[in-house]
């Protein structure tokens, strides 16, 4: 099942701050339980792709980001 567009927001607020801190468990979009995988699949610099998966509620998605998009900033 596709991500809403309020959990892709909050996806991508999550790999940004995973991007600046890659140490850090990262909540699922979904279910919001910390352990969510993710795997930068970037072709740079044409775009951004990141999979991600969850083990806790299954969920499996890849998230796209074109280049020059704004990245929202950390709540
Ligand atoms: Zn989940």
């Amino acid at each position: 099942m596709p991500l809403t567009p309020e959990q892709q927001r909050v996806a991508l607020r999550r790999i940004a701050a995973w991007r600046a801190e890659p140490a850090r468990p990262v909540a699922c979009p979904d279910c919001g339980v910390e352990g969510l995988t993710i795997i930068d699949r970037s072709a740079r610099p044409h775009a951004e792709w990141y999979a991600l998966a969850c083990p806790a509620c299954g969920l499996e998605e890849a998230l796209h980001i074109p280049m020059g998009a704004v990245i929202p900033t950390l709540d």
